[in-house]
Parts: C-alpha cells; structure tokens; sequence
C-alpha cells in the first residue's frame, strides 16, 4: 500500500533521527561486550529516575546496531531503524517481505527492557519463534539481558523460569493460554506469567486480524450421548430441497414445515419445538448445518479421519481447535469418522481482548495499511508504511479475467508452461485446498512437475518455501501458508526474471492478494506478479447484486467461445468491489464477535480480579461473615411474604447444619433476630476449628465455589449466545438482549456461589473435622 502524506511526515522526522544513529557507528565500536554491558546497565539505572529522550534513542540504537554488526553480522539499514522507531511509538510498521522485520524487532525490544517493561515478541509459529530467538535473542543476551523461549507443553516451573526473562518469544496462542490458566491455578505461587507490558506482534495482520476470529478456549469434556449424533446424520441425509432453506450467506439454516414433520416422525415426537425434546431439536440443527453450512476442503478438512478447522485466510488446518458446541461432532457424524465427546468451556478470551490488557502494543508485517481503520478502531494502534531499501523491482501486471473456470485454467496452464520451460521460478496463489487441487490436477496434465503447499502439509513448510527460489521450480500454495520465511532466489534465476507469482484467485481480502505478491520481489530482486481470474470465481459468484449478475450472464453468452480475457472495466470494477464487499462483512464479524465478547470481558475481569484478591491473602476475615449476613438476611426476609418459599429457601441454607433453632422458632423471630442468632452460632462454631485450618478451608471453599459456578456461568453465557439470534425477533436487537440478560445471569451467579458459600460455611462441623 502507498504511503499517506501522515506517513510520510513521520518517516522524514525519524529518517533525521536514524542518520543520527548511523552518525555515531564508530562510537561503540571499540567497546568490548563487558563494556558494552554496563552501558545497558547504565541506562537501566538512568531510566528509573527519569524518561528517555530523543537523544538517548539515538545512542541507545547506535549501542544496539553495533551489537548486532559484531554478534549476527547484520548492519541495520536506515528504514531498518525508522521501522524502530516507528515500534517505539506503539504503532504498526508495514515493511515488506524480506526487509528484515526481525532485526527491526531487537531496537524496540532492547529499549522497552530499558524502560522496566517485560518484552513479550509474539511470532506467527513456534518454528519461527524458535528461529528468532535464536538468532535475535543472541544478540539480547550479547548485551546482558536475558531470553525465553516460551513454547506449549512445558512444566509450571519451566514456565516460570522462562517468564523471569527480560525478553519472552512465542506464539499468540501460547501466551494467551498461560493467561487463561494462570487464572485457574489454586495458589499465586501457581501462577507463571508475570505482568503484560509491552508486546510485539510479527506478522502482525495474520494475528491481530486472521486469527482474531477465533477466540482462544480451554476445555475439558462434557458428558452426552455421542451416538445421537450419527442417527440424526441419518435423518438429515434423507431431507429433500423441500425440507429447508439454507441462507449462505448468514450462515443459517432452517426446516420447513415438511422438513419439520419429516423430523418428528424420524424421532417419534409430536413437536420438535417442544422445551422436552430441546435435546433432538439441537441436534438435528447442527447436522443440518454440518451438512448445509460446512463445506469440506474449505471450512475444514478430514485427515487421517480427524476433522480439522481450515482458517478461512490462510489456508492453514488448526489443529487441536474444534467448532464450538457440538458442530464439530455433527461434522464427525457428516464425515463418517469418530464422533469424539463434546467439550465444556472452562476459560476463553478472544485475541482482541487478550492483547489490549497490554499496557503497551506494537506489530510488525508486510501488509497492514488496507486494514488501518480496524487496527485503530480495536487495537488503537496507527500504521505507518516504511519505504523498502531499496526499489522493489517486481512487475505487477493487471488481472485477466476469463468468461468461464476452464479458459482461466488453460490462460494458467499456459503462463506456467512457457515460464517453467525458460527455468523461471513460479508461485502460484489458491485461496482453498479445492481449487489448489484443481490448479494441481492441471499442471499435471500438461506434465508440469511442481511442490504443493496446502493445509495437509504444512509441518514441511520451511523447506517447502526455501526451495521456492530454485531454478525451474514450481510450487503451488495455499493462502500464505509460509509466512515469516523467506523465498531466496537462485544466483541464476536473476536473468531469467526472478520469482514469478502467479494467482489464480483474489482472496477475502486485497491485504492477501499483497501478501502472495509481496513473496517476489524481496529485497530490490526482480520479480512479476499476475492474477489470473474468471467470472465463475467463488468471489465474483457470491456477489449478490441483481444488476451484476444479469450483467454477467449476458457477457458470458455473448462471449462464451472467445478464450480472450475480458476487456471491460467494468468487469474489473467488479471483482474489486466484490472484494470490498467481502472485507467489509468479514471486519463486520470480527467487530460482532468483540462487541459479544466485551459482555463476558467485563466479567471475567470481575471474576479474575477477585480470584487474584483472593489468591494474594491467606484469610477470608471479616469478608466471609459479611457474605454470611448478606445471604442470611436475604434469606430470612422472605418467610414473611411467602411461607413456602421462604421455608424452602431456609432449607437449602440450613439443611444439614447444626443450627440449634428448629424452623418454626426462626419464623418466630424478626428477620434481625434471625440473621444474629445465625451470626452468632456461626461465630461460636468458628472458634472450635484451629485458626489456621479455619482460614484456609474457607479460603479453599470460597474458590471452589466461584470456579465451579464460573464455569457454569460461562456455559450459560454460550448458550445465551448460541440461542440469542433465534429468540430475537423484529424490533429487538439481539446484542442489547444478549448484554441484558448476560448481565442477568451474571449477578444469578454472583448470588448462587454466595449462597452456597453460605450454606457451605454453616455446614462446617468442627467434630466430624478431619485433619489433613
Ligand atoms: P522480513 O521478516 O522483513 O520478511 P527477515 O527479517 O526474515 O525479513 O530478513 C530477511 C533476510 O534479510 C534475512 O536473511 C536477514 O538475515 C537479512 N537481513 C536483514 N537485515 C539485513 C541487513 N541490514 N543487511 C543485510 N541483510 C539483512
Ligand atoms: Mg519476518
């Protein structure tokens, strides 16, 4: 994307300051490492007492340059150093492929741990996690600070060591979870991450963006007759176009009056709508959208007879994550292959929420400028475009557009042939394992030999890409599967033109199109780039406009037979506009999926800061008497109104107590007398336990309690969501209801593991105390 006038401002005014930077080369070059050392240490003294100038960001850089130069032999550039800058500002630099994003990353890092913050550099995969801390963490470590590698899998005790470290690698992913599992563990002590203060995102898009869509979820199994769910797969196979109509587009799929009947006879109930048979409704709506809705080698795919989520932008496979809710078992049942058992929420956080607890973020990628609303909007963070060093040298040529799939096909076939019998390297974009299949299937055909790159071989992709760059070779990827490596070329393939990227779909979004070519080109290399299209192309087909669409029709009889591209620019207007189209409902998800998940935000950091209260005290004092009265006196204030409800509300709390007043003698007194009398028993019961063992069963029981019901509570919060765009009809907008009686449930919640708390607390019975 082209730089705004903004853009420009900033890259001038910092330009000035990196010359300063390159100015001062000589000044630490006769340092050795011990001296450069106490340099840092001398700047971590200076900054408790008082904030960085402008001027101490040039020396530091300078320092930090020359430990570069001498430990990994890179000498940073000056866009290098205005991409810096640009990190220290909290913002996004766009820098191209290939411009050496990871050695940018190690000013801004080194600066923030100056500074007192913990650095976390977040990576788009553990390989390059790996790669990076090896390679800029040497330079890190080369000036005194310490790295950590953090990676799934690891011990409590490994964790915590690596989160000691100034500097932390790793994936979103990662640590978001150690997050979410710090805030389940039983003691602080448990607890691994530190604080959240500055972070940097590589690949910034792919992970801000793409994999935003999908929250992050810890989850346990969920008990439930799995084999419903292949008898209602049957049921479903035998539906009729007449059964149901399916909207595509809202992703919505409903029964008929015929399909509703058809239903109620296969289960052998009079109404599938009735709250008893809820259960076999449920079911039967997931199998129709497993079979509807799902779309096998786009929405996912079956590998070694396990169902895997395709992330819809990069083409990659997710393994270990599964649809929500039982969808993911309903596409097993679809699949033919083992339903496995339904899993429970115990945490969740979107990445959105995750990364804005940071006090301080910034990214990094090759492409971010066409999604800077977003990024201001959600992350409150600007992109600035960092000129390349040198001038890109690839050659963008204008789309083609065909009238049908099979002329496109040939118009590929044939740009591949003649370029792959010079020698030329090629990369040709698909935007789904289906149509890579297809492009697959053709090459072969016509006896062109070529690598492929999809989401059912992604463990090769490092070497995939790195031989990308060779002499005739011809690889065929899905999306940008291979970010974050590099296509070197060949000393031979300069000649012949360099990298020829080839695609053969616009994708969901103009930012992907860049990115697939932006792999040619790195670095001043040659390169060319095409898109090869047809009218029949799933973008330009879903685009739902009647005028378009007659429009399409008539040019394709009209032209059918002639295998030339179409020359009209109002065919091209239309690929790009439906493109647009399609960015605009897919930023329209990922704003719906936030403003849902703000609900539950607020929430959980209620409920998280009250269990860090909780887990950094050893007693619950004066706290559990005052949730004991609170109970109590709703409690007892409600034998006046309604006896029998009143009564069955004092059996819950005093039920299987020791409490010495029988029922009818509390109905006697007045709602204080009651809560005192219970008070003060409560207090005599206390002073038989040993001090300490009191204090911690309480403290125990108290966690527990909110654990459980948080639980629950989230599981509610799922179905409120699940059920909400049913329920809420005209008028009504379901976010409103959703934020409603979200709130709703959560003060139920609040309420119910107070209650219990309360029961819990009087049913403790010093003799039948067992120690231990
Ligand atoms: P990006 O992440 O921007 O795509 P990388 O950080 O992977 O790029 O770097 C691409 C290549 O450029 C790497 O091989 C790296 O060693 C090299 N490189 C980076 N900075 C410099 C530099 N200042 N001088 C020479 N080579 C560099
Ligand atoms: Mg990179």
């Amino acid at each position: 994307m082209a730089q705004t006038y903004d853009d420009r401002k900033i890259v001038k005014a910092y330009r000035d300051l990196a010359r300063e930077v390159v100015k001062r080369e000589d000044l630490y070059r006769l340092m050795d490492q011990s001296a450069l050392q106490e340099q840092t240490q001398h700047w971590l003294q200076k900054f408790q007492e008082r904030e960085i100038t402008e001027r101490d960001r040039i020396y530091i850089f300078a320092l930090v340059r020359e430990a570069a130069r001498r430990t990994v032999g890179l000498e940073a550039v000056m866009v290098q150093l205005i991409g810096a800058f640009v990190l220290g500002d909290g913002k996004i630099a766009e820098m191209k492929t290939g411009e050496g994003k990871t050695l940018v990353s190690l000013f801004v890092m080194y600066i923030e741990v100056l500074r007192g913050n913990k650095v976390h550099l977040v990576t788009a995969n553990e390989y390059l996690a790996k790669r990076d801390r090896e390679e800029i963490g040497r330079v890190l470590e080369y000036l005194g600070l310490s790295v950590g590698l953090n990676i799934s899998g690891l011990e409590k005790e490994q964790k915590q060591a690596i989160y000691k470290a100034d500097v932390i690698y790793g994936t979103a992913a990662e640590f978001g979870f150690d997050y979410l599992r710090d805030n389940m563990v039983r003691q602080s002590e448990d607890k691994v991450q530190t604080s959240l203060d500055f972070v940097l995102i590589d690949e910034a898009d792919s992970i801000l963006i793409d994999e935003a869509r999908t929250p992050l979820l810890i989850s346990d199994r969920k008990e439930e007759d799995l084999t419903l769910y292949g008898v209602a797969d049957t049921l479903v196979r035998t539906m009729l176009t007449d059964d149901y109509e399916v909207e595509e587009k809202k992703r919505f799929v409903w029964l008929h009056d015929a399909g509703i009947e058809k239903a109620q006879r296969f289960w052998g109930i009079d109404s599938l709508y009735a709250e008893e048979h809820q259960p076999l409704h449920r079911i039967t709506t997931l199998l129709l959208r497993a079979h509807f809705l799902m779309h096998k080698d786009k929405d996912y795919v079956v590998l070694d007879g396990e169902v895997l989520i395709i992330d819809p932008h990069t083409g990659r496979a997710l393994p270990g994550r599964r649809f929500n809710d039982g969808l993911h078992q309903a596409i097993e049942a679809k699949e033919g292959v083992e339903v496995r058992e339904e899993s429970r929420t115990l945490a969740t956080i979107t990445i959105q929420n995750y990364f804005r607890m940071y006090k301080k973020l910034s990214g990094m990628t090759g492409t971010a400028k066409t999604e800077e609303e977003e990024f201001r909007h959600i992350y409150n963070m600007d992109v600035v475009v960092i000129p390349t060093h040198l001038r890109v040298n690839r050659v963008d040529n204008e789309d083609e557009v065909f009238y049908t799939r099979e002329q496109k096909g040939e118009a590929i076939v044939y740009e591949v042939s003649w370029r792959y019998e010079r020698g030329q390297p090629i990369l040709i974009g698909t935007s789904s394992i289906k149509s890579n299949e297809w492009v697959s299937e053709l090459l072969t055909k016509a006896g062109i030999p070529h690598q492929v790159l999809n989401a059912k071989n992604h463990e090769q992709e490092a070497e995939i890409i790195a031989r990308a760059g060779k002499r005739g070779m011809v690889t065929l990827a899905t999306n940008m599967a291979g970010r974050g490596t590099d296509i070197k070329l060949d000393k031979g393939v300069y000649t012949l033109g360099g990298l020829a990227v080839i695609g053969t779909e616009r994708h969901e979004s103009r930012r992907i199109d860049l990115q697939l070519m932006g792999r040619s080109g790195r670095r001043g290399d040659p390169g060319f780039s095409k898109f090869i299209l047809s009218l029949d192309d799933e973008l330009v087909d879903h685009f739902d406009n009647k005028r378009w669409e007659s429009y399409v029709r008539r040019m394709k009889r009209k032209y059918n037979f002639d295998d030339k591209p179409v020359h009209s620019r109002k065919v091209h207007q239309l690929v790009i506009e439906a493109q647009k189209r399609l960015e605009g409902s897919n930023y329209d998800i990922r704003k719906d999926l936030l403003a849902y998940d703000e609900v539950i935000d607020i929430q959980r950091k209620k409920v998280y800061e009250e269990r860090d209260r909780l887990l950094g005290i050893d007693k619950l004092g004066a706290f559990s008497e005052r949730i004991l009265r609170e109970v109590a006196e709703d409690v007892f204030s409600e034998r006046e109104p309604d006896l029998d409800a009143g009564y069955a509300k004092m059996g819950e709390l005093l039920g299987g107590t020791k409490f010495p007043h029988s029922f009818d003698q509390v109905t006697l007194m007045s709602q204080e007398e009651a809560v005192e009398a219970l008070i003060f028993w409560h207090r005599k019961q206390r002073t038989k336990f040993p001090t300490g063992t009191i204090n911690q069963i309480e403290k125990e029981v108290y966690l527990n309690l909110l654990d459980q019901m948080w639980v629950m509570h989230l599981d509610q919060m799922v179905q409120l969501r699940e059920g909400i765009h049913l329920r809420a009809y005209g008028q009504q907008d379901p976010l409103v209801m959703y934020q409603k009686e979200g709130a709703e449930l959560f003060t139920n919640f609040q309420d119910r593991y107070h209650f219990y708390f309360a029961h819990a607390l009087l049913e403790l019975d010093p003799e039948g105390l067992v120690l231990g």
